[in-house]
């Protein structure tokens, strides 16, 4: 089946962390940038790039670099803990060099960057400088492990997507009670 990127993050840069599937259950977990052709559709879904150039190796390790960085400390944050002093460093770098390789525009004023790598580096800076990471969350299915910003009013919102692990948690949720029902 072809590699449908999903974008729910709403971040670019939650959306990068999320092209790793159920994370947290190893009999699933599928990284899609293994597939060269799946970083070309992901970097199209994102808008990070508009052409269809091919992906180098080069450009998918890059991209796995970051995402790890990203991960490293968003995965610990979006669950209140705090994340490992190397993991901050390595983002400090990460980030020092997002700065270096922007360049500045005028009118609008802002920071731009070229290169696909560099742009997902940019990514990952906004979403620290410029969102609340109080609404960082990591999806309520034990295996899932996707992150995303919960921007819901009430900050209400617990799954990745409402229609898959959402659904799948109901599903459960029915058949307990079901059964709990028939042994009673
Ligand atoms: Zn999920």
């Amino acid at each position: 089946m072809t590699y449908q990127p999903e974008l729910i993050g709403g971040h670019l840069a939650l959306d990068l962390v999320n092209t790793v599937a159920w994370r947290h259950d190893p009999t699933r977990t599928i990284d899609r940038f293994a597939d060269l052709s799946n970083v070309e559709r992901w970097l199209l879904a994102a808008g990070v790039r508009t052409d269809q150039a091919a992906v180098t190796p080069r450009l998918r390790d890059d991209l796995v670099a970051v995402r790890r960085i990203a991960y490293e400390v968003l995965a610990g944050l979006a669950v209140g803990d705090q994340p490992a002093p190397a993991a901050i460093d390595a983002l400090h770098d990460l980030i020092s060099g997002a700065v270096r390789s922007a360049s500045v525009e005028l009118n609008p004023f802002g920071w731009r960057a070229e290169d696909p790598e560099d742009t997902v580096r940019l990514a990952v800076w906004r979403l620290f400088e410029d969102e609340d990471l109080g609404r960082l969350r990591r999806c309520g299915d034990d295996g899932c492990g996707w992150l995303f910003l919960d921007r819901s009013k009430n900050g209400s919102r617990r799954w990745c997507s409402s229609a898959d692990c959402g659904n799948r948690a109901r599903a459960r949720r029915h058949y307990a009670r079901a059964r709990d029902g028939s042994t009673a």
